[in-house]
C-alpha cells in the first residue's frame, strides 16, 4: 500500500468520527462557537440547530455557516460544548 491510499484512508476516517449535531442532543451538549477575529464567543442550542441542519451536519463545519454577532466576522470556529470535561480521563 503507498503512502497516498494510506492518506486517504486515514482522511475518510477522521470523516466518519467528526462529532455530529446528533451526538450532541443526544447528549444535552451545546455549540460552542468562537471568532477568529475578534474573539466574540458564544454557546448554541443544538436542538435549534439540528431542526435546522439536521442530525448528520458535521458539529465543525456549523462555522462556515454563521457569523460573529460582535464584529460581522463570517470566520467563526465551532466544536462541541463539553460541560465536564475535567470527568473524561477518571476510570470507574
Ligand atoms: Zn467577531
Amino acid at each position: 500500500m503507498g503512502r497516498l491510499k494510506h492518506t486517504a484512508l486515514r482522511a475518510r476516517d477522521s470523516e466518519r468520527t467528526a462529532t455530529r449535531l446528533g451526538d450532541l442532543l443526544d447528549r444535552d451538549v451545546g455549540i460552542f462557537c468562537w471568532c477568529n477575529r475578534c474573539g466574540h464567543n458564544a454557546s448554541l442550542d443544538s436542538a435549534r440547530l439540528t431542526v435546522e441542519l439536521g442530525p448528520a451536519f458535521p458539529v465543525p463545519e456549523i462555522g462556515a455557516r454563521l457569523r460573529c454577532s460582535g464584529c460581522g466576522s463570517k470566520d467563526v470556529a465551532t466544536r462541541p460544548d463539553w460541560k465536564s470535561l475535567g470527568q473524561v480521563t477518571r476510570h470507574d
